[in-house]
């Protein structure tokens, strides 16, 4: 079964089983789960801060950077298509009273900075307090550029507003650029990390950011019903994801980009673009539905749009030999067709 819907369907390795069976564990919210703590520990260092936060979900880690940089009455700009906006149930306005402030995502993913500087309220009793710019990397499998994040550094500190990156897949962008995670992370104050994605943990995130942050952080993950007990158990497959699974995804890019090749050759297929480890194509089908049957009969799971761009994901539990399969099904199905 090669499952192409999302990275998040990875299976944990033997190697996190074995590690969660041995964890050694204690009561998290007292702060005494050693897994924890040094999972903890190890994200802060990979990426040269202060302290870091392990969390239930990508979700939970951006909605506790966002209630820990903003009050009640408070705004962050973000893009449109910003996952912490778009996707995460608006919670940042449902339980942090932070109202965010979407604009128009550029075709890179990036978010223009006059744009951005528009979008700044000033200090007025009619306008909510703009305190933070979000950003995301990687976004739709894009790497935002390195020059980029630097200049809007520079931007946010101009402006006295604090940076976030969502960075569920920032590791992807680690891998396709060749830097370090302490390379991207320099440019921001806070940041998210997913590692039940292609790092292929079962569950978790973390928060990274400096000791004040965190602590407010692990104040508001306590109130939202986010304190853990023997939460080692899972930092257990954490620590392994950290340091067994980030190099690997340079296989899965690899993978994405061979799987574009193979897509564009066939006639029922238009490819937009392939990022990292995503591949993103039109279906031109007449049945889609018969095409879901047909690819389902194959062992193969794929979310297929019939008037929007689909988008297939590559992951540890797609070998090459999986983008093989998902190619010559297709084709075998075109065969069908004529
Ligand atoms: C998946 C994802 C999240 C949230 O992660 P969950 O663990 O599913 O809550 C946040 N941001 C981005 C960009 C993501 O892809």
């Amino acid at each position: 079964m090669f499952d192409f819907r999302s990275d998040t369907v990875t299976q944990p390795t033997e190697a996190m089983r074995r590690a969660m069976a041995q964890a050694e564990v204690g009561d998290d919210v007292y702060g005494d789960d050693p897994t924890v703590n040094a999972l903890e520990a190890q994200a802060a260092e990979m990426a040269g801060f202060e302290a870091a936060l392990f969390t239930s979900s990508g979700t939970q880690a951006n909605l506790l950077a966002l209630m820990a940089h903003c009050q009640r009455g408070d705004e962050y700009l973000c893009g449109q298509q910003a996952h912490n906006y778009k996707y995460e149930g608006g919670g940042a306005a449902v339980l942090g009273s932070i109202q965010p402030q979407p604009i128009d995502n550029e075709a890179d993913g990036s978010l223009d900075l006059g744009k951005l500087k528009g979008a700044i309220k000033a200090d007025d009793i009619h306008f909510a307090r703009t305190r933070l710019i979000s950003l995301e990397n990687t976004i739709g499998g894009k790497v935002l550029p390195m020059p980029y994040l630097a200049q809007a550094q520079q931007f946010a500190f101009e402006q006295g507003l604090k940076l976030h990156l969502d960075g569920a897949r920032v590791f992807n962008a680690v891998v396709d650029q060749g830097v370090t995670l302490a390379d991207i992370a320099q440019y921001f104050d806070s940041f998210t990390i997913c590692l039940s994605k292609g790092l292929a943990a079962p569950v978790g995130s973390l928060l990274v950011g400096d000791e004040a942050l965190i602590q407010r952080a692990r104040r508001w993950r306590k109130v939202l019903g986010g304190g853990m007990r023997q939460a080692g158990i899972l930092a257990a497959a954490g620590q392994l994801a950290l340091t067994e699974q980030v190099e690997r995804l340079a296989e899965d890019h690899d993978n994405a980009q061979r799987l574009a090749e193979g897509l564009s050759a066939l006639r029922g297929v238009e490819v937009d673009s392939r990022h990292t480890n995503m591949v993103f194509a039109q279906f031109r089908y007449p049945d889609l539905a018969r095409l879901q049957a047909h690819l389902a009969d194959d062992g193969i799971k794929a979310t297929l749009n019939a008037d929007a761009i689909s988008r297939l994901v590559l992951h540890k539990d797609i070998p090459a030999a999986g983008v093989e399969a998902l190619l010559q099904s297709l084709s075998r199905f075109e065969g069908g067709q004529a």
